[in-house]
């Protein structure tokens, strides 16, 4: 092992000792001032708490949080042999997901099957549960009728008719990205609202400025709605607080 390699190492070791600690107690506080709820990029900034898509399925502990589950794009591969129980008990995994149905995608037969198995997974182990969701409304919504964890439609795409089905769903969050906010602003209920960045290079500030700009709603006040969001679907977990400094 090289001394840079030794070194990484170490770092990486201070990170996720502090990561475990920080997850294991029941009410750690974290002070962020933005949240950027689905990402396929890792960012480096102390006031923002973003969570990772996984594209693998790993036990790792990578010192971020990190959705997984099965995409409708991977459901034809095996993931038969993944303990994904013991994967959801890693307090790092915040999300089921991104799970859903894709109209543009072969096979929705293999995508309704991994969508059913991680529907059961987020409820049985009460964690969010993180949509994929393209052109599929109607079929979703019946797959999600009776489900109790809390939902986030990610990349949220609709029509006034869709959102109004959508807005029965108690327990349904919408996470907007800058794609999503240029075709026109939906009324979604502040509480109900999250903003990403998915696979964009622009990190999340921009698309909460957009939506301030359009909506004239104070920027601190945005940001402490979607931490007060945040809460909600982790059932305070982590206790997020707004970063006032
Ligand atoms: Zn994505």
């Amino acid at each position: 092992m090289t001394r840079i390699s030794v070194h990484f190492k170490v770092v990486e070791l201070l990170i996720f000792t502090f990561f475990s600690q920080f997850c294991s107690e029941n009410k750690a506080v974290m002070q962020v001032k933005w949240i950027d709820i689905h990402t396929h990029r890792k960012w480096n900034r102390p006031d923002l708490l973003f969570v990772r898509q996984a594209w693998s399925i790993s036990l790792a502990k990578p010192g971020y949080f990190l959705s997984n589950g099965i995409h409708p794009w991977q459901a034809e591969k095996a993931f038969f042999d993944v303990n994904w129980d013991s994967l959801l008990q890693n307090p790092q995994v915040l999300f089921v997901g991104e799970s859903g149905l894709d109209r543009l995608k072969p096979n929705l037969d293999a995508q309704m099957n991994a969508f059913r198995w991680m529907i059961d997974l987020a409820t049985r182990h009460q964690k969010p549960l993180l949509i994929h969701n393209v052109r599929m409304h109607q079929e979703i919504q019946r797959e999600l009728k009776s489900v109790d964890c809390p939902i986030i439609l990610h990349g949220f795409s609709a029509n006034q008719q869709q959102l109004d089905a959508w807005l029965k769903f108690p327990r349904v969050y919408f996470s907007l990205g800058m794609r999503e906010l240029q075709r026109g602003l939906l009324p979604i209920p502040l509480n109900r609202l999250f903003f990403e960045t998915d696979t964009a290079r622009n990190d999340v500030q921009q698309a909460y400025h957009h939506f301030c700009h359009h909506t004239q709603i104070p920027l601190e006040e945005l940001q402490k709605q979607v931490i007060q969001n945040f809460n909600e679907i982790t059932a305070n977990r982590l206790f997020i607080s707004y970063q006032n400094h």
